[in-house]
């Protein structure tokens, strides 16, 4: 479902051009679970924001769904965006002011869902990550976990194809890390993509397919059995 042939990135700093992906060649399935790991600054959020459709590559290839993308208009990068794909980041990224129910609603008030439907979604979709008893709850009134929860939900409340998270548990403690990782696996098992990045080895093993970058290059790729 996804393809990415000789992708590169550069960004350009005081004149000069950086280089933050090159030669990347991948191709991720339908229903796979990939891990991507490498050290600080070896483009792994660069990539997730390739593969999210939020940026796109400076040259070489990006087939999502057999659209080529890297040409595609910021209309439909937004629409894939809001219909194909949910996001999860580190820092959860929720409006403080809106409890959770509202930030759950707000990928379908964009996506024009009506008031009633998005409501009863994102009721649902809290309820299918444990948080049925939170409807109500302001960010600050929830833990990190319960908060990436919450992002969890939004991500998935419009039942996009693929799920892409930027280092999901780097704020969490030990115990919640696998209650986060336990939710990825639920989703994976009812049929999405999941695609995440991580600095924790022990939890390379929850994915099928691991990605090692180095200094913008994959230096590894492995399955998992
Ligand atoms: P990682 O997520 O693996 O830590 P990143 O993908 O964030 O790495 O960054 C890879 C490299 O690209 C880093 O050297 C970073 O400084 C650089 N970089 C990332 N985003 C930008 C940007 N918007 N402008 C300039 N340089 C960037
Ligand atoms: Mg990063």
């Amino acid at each position: 479902m996804i393809t990415l042939f000789d992708v590169a990135k550069f960004y350009q700093k005081n004149g000069q051009y950086f280089s933050a992906l090159k030669d990347i060649n991948l191709q991720i399935n339908r229903g796979d679970f990939v891990a991507i790991t490498g050290p600080s600054g070896s483009g792994k959020s660069t990539l997730l924001s390739i593969l999210g459709c939020l940026d796109r590559p400076s040259s070489g290839q990006y087939i999502f769904d057999d659209q080529s993308i890297e040409h595609a208009s910021e209309a439909v990068l937004s629409v894939i965006r809001n219909q194909q794909i949910g996001f999860v980041f580190q820092s959860f990224n929720l409006i403080p002011a809106y409890t959770a129910l509202r930030n759950v609603e707000l990928p379908m008030l964009y996506a024009g869902v009506p008031a009633a439907s998005r409501t009863q979604r994102a009721k649902l979709a809290l309820e299918a990550v444990g948080l049925a008893a939170r409807v109500d709850h302001l960010p600050s009134e929830m833990s990190g976990g319960q908060q990436q929860r919450v992002a969890i939900a939004r991500a998935i409340v419009n039942n996009p194809s693929v799920i892409i998270a930027d280092e999901p548990t780097g704020s969490l403690d030990d115990e919640t890390t696998y209650e986060i990782m336990d939710l990825f696996t639920l989703l994976h098992n009812s049929g999405r993509t999941i695609i995440f990045v991580t600095h924790n080895m022990q939890l390379l093993r929850y994915a099928n397919r691991v990605i090692h970058l180095s200094k913008g290059k994959i230096t590894e790729q492995r399955i998992n059995d």
